[in-house]
C-alpha cells in the first residue's frame, strides 16, 4: 500500500455518516435502510481494495469535489440492482417452445386473473361451503379433468414426477412394477424411470428388449410379486426401425386378467387431438383411459399449457387410495396452482378458440407468414444494436415443441441470424454477444449454432418491447 493510499483510505466516509446523507434518502426509502447499508459497506470495501492495489485514478478521484455525489450514486445503483427479483421474464427465442429451463408453458390471461382473484384473500380451498365443513382441494378441478378425459376421478400433485412417485408408493411398495426395457426413459435433469422406482421403494422388473417387447414377455414376467403393469410414453425419443411395443388395449387386458392395475405415464398430457390444429398427433389422456388404463399420469405445464402440476386421472377406487396416502399431503398443490389450472382447463370447453386463447397452442400453431412479419419488424433494431460487429439476416429455422413432447417433429419457423464479422468472428465474440443479449433488462435467450446466434421468432409476441430495450 502506498503512503498516499493509506491516507486516502482513512479519508473515506463512514457507513453511518453515508446513511445520513441527503443523497441516499431516496434509495433508503425505496430499497430499505439495511439494503443501502449493505450496498454502502460493499462499495466502500471495493474502493479500499482498489486503493490498496494502488489504483492511481481512484486516488485522484477521491480528491475531486464530485466524489461524494458519485459514491452515493454508486451505492444507490448497487442497492437498486440487488432489489430486483431474481426470477423475471425473459424472451424465449431459443426455438424450443415449451422450454423446461425457461418455465415451460406461459399462462393465459384468464389463468393470471384467476391467480390474482384467490391470492390476496381467504378462499374456500379445502372448505365445503354447502356443508360448512372440511372439503377436498382437488374438488376445484376434478370435475373438469373428468369431463375432459372421461376419467371417473382425479387428483393433482406438484408435478408429473410426483404423480408417478405417489402412484408407485401407493400401489407397489416392496413389489414389482413391470415395464418394457424400451421405456426406461430419462426425462431431462434427473428424472429417470428406474431411479424413480427405486426412490419409491418398489422394484423395477424389466420386460423384453430395448427395441422389441412382446405381450408374451409381459405374461412370462408376471408372478405373485407383481404389483402393476406400467407403460411410459417415450415422449423424448422414438425407437425406429426393427421395433415393437405392446399396444395399450392388449396390456390392459393382460393386467386385468391377472387382477393388476395398468398405469400409463403419459408425460405431456394432451387433452385434445392436436391434428385438429395442424400439429402432429400425440396420444391423449382420453385415448389411454379408453384403451383400458386404470390410471394416467401427466404434466400440467407441458402440452396441456397450464401451471406446473402433476395430474392423475382414472379409476375411482385407485384415486381414493392415492388421496389417502400421507405422501399426498407432502405433494399437494397450492391455491394459486389450482386457480390457474382450473382456468386453463375451462378454455378446453371451447376448442375452436383454443389456439387463440391458450398461449402454448398459439405459439405451436403460429403460421410462418405471421412469423415473417415479426422478423421484418425487428430486423432493423437488431441490426442497429449490433451495428459494426455482426451481420444480421433473416434465416429459415426449425422450432422444437420441447419438454419431451413430439421429439421427431419440427415446426418450420424463421429466425434472426446474427453472425459476427468474419475478421473477428471468434467463438468468444459470439458468446460475448449472446451474453450481452442475456444481460438486457428483459433478457433475450437465443441459440448458438454453427458460428451464428439465432433468435427463433416463433415465441416473440411483444415486438415493441423487444425493440424498445435495444434502442435504449
Ligand atoms: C415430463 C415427463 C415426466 C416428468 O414430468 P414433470 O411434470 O416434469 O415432473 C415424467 N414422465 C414422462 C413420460 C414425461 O414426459
Amino acid at each position: 500500500m502506498t503512503r498516499s493510499g493509506t491516507t486516502q483510505y482513512r479519508n473515506l466516509p463512514a457507513v453511518d455518516k453515508l446513511l445520513r446523507a441527503e443523497e441516499l434518502t431516496v434509495a433508503i426509502n425505496s430499497f430499505g435502510r439495511e439494503s443501502v447499508r449493505e450496498a454502502a459497506r460493499d462499495t466502500l470495501a471495493r474502493i479500499r481494495q482498489q486503493l490498496q492495489a494502488g489504483n492511481k485514478t481512484l486516488e485522484d478521484n477521491l480528491q475531486q469535489p464530485e466524489f461524494y455525489g458519485n459514491l452515493c450514486q454508486s451505492i444507490s445503483e448497487l442497492a437498486e440492482s440487488r432489489s430486483e427479483l431474481s426470477l423475471k421474464p425473459v424472451f424465449n427465442l431459443t426455438g424450443t417452445v415449451n422450454h423446461t429451463n425457461l418455465g415451460r408453458a406461459p399462462l393465459p390471461e384468464s389463468a393470471m386473473d384467476a391467480i390474482q382473484r384467490v391470492s390476496a384473500r381467504a378462499v374456500n380451498l379445502e372448505y365445503d361451503l354447502t356443508a360448512g365443513s372440511r372439503g377436498d382441494r382437488d374438488s376445484h378441478v376434478e370435475g373438469l379433468i373428468c369431463q375432459l378425459t372421461g376419467a371417473e376421478a382425479a387428483t393433482v400433485v406438484n408435478n408429473n414426477a410426483a404423480a408417478v412417485v405417489l402412484v408407485l408408493t401407493t400401489l407397489a411398495v416392496g413389489r414389482d412394477v413391470l415395464i418394457s426395457r424400451g421405456e426406461l426413459v430419462e426425462i431431462g435433469g434427473a428424472f429417470r424411470i428406474p431411479e424413480v422406482m427405486g426412490s419409491a421403494g418398489c422394484h423395477l422388473k424389466e420386460v423384453g428388449a430395448t427395441n422389441r417387447t412382446h405381450l408374451a414377455d409381459y405374461k412370462r414376467a408376471i408372478d405373485e410379486d407383481s404389483a402393476l403393469l406400467m407403460k411410459v410414453h417415450t415422449s423424448n425419443y422414438e425407437i425406429m426401425g426393427f421395433s415393437k411395443s405392446v399396444a395399450e388395449p392388449e396390456l390392459a387386458a393382460l393386467a386385468h386378467q391377472q387382477g393388476l392395475p395398468f398405469v400409463v405415464d403419459l408425460g405431456s398430457g394432451t387433452l385434445v387431438d392436436l391434428a385438429k390444429y395442424g400439429l402432429p398427433r400425440e396420444p391423449t389422456v382420453a385415448d389411454s383411459l379408453l384403451q383400458g388404463a386404470d390410471l394416467v399420469t401427466f404434466s400440467g405445464d407441458k402440452l396441456l399449457g397450464g401451471p406446473q402440476a402433476g395430474i392423475i386421472a382414472g379409476k375411482h377406487d385407485l384415486i381414493a387410495r392415492l388421496k389417502k396416502n400421507p405422501l399426498k399431503r407432502a405433494l399437494r398443490v397450492d391455491k394459486l396452482t389450482l386457480a390457474a389450472l382450473g382456468a386453463v382447463l375451462q378454455l378446453y370447453d371451447n376448442p375452436s378458440e383454443l389456439s387463440r386463447n391458450l398461449p402454448i397452442l398459439r405459439d405451436l400453431t403460429r403460421k410462418t407468414e405471421e412469423i415473417a412479419v415479426v422478423a421484418e419488424e425487428i430486423l432493423p433494431c437488431v441490426s442497429r444494436y449490433v451495428a459494426n460487429e455482426a451481420d444480421v439476416e433473416i434465416a429459415d429455422c426449425k422450432s422444437q415443441i420441447g419438454s419431451g413432447a413430439l421429439p421427431v417433429d419440427l415446426l418450420a419457423s424463421l429466425a434472426i441470424k446474427i453472425t459476427p464479422r468474419a475478421a473477428k468472428g471468434t467463438d468468444n465474440l459470439l458468446k460475448e454477444l449472446a451474453l450481452r443479449f442475456r444481460q438486457l433488462p428483459v433478457p433475450v435467450v437465443g441459440r448458438i449454432h454453427d458460428g451464428s446466434l439465432f433468435f427463433d421468432l416463433r415465441c416473440l409476441q411483444d415486438t415493441k418491447g423487444f425493440c424498445r430495450q435495444l434502442s435504449n
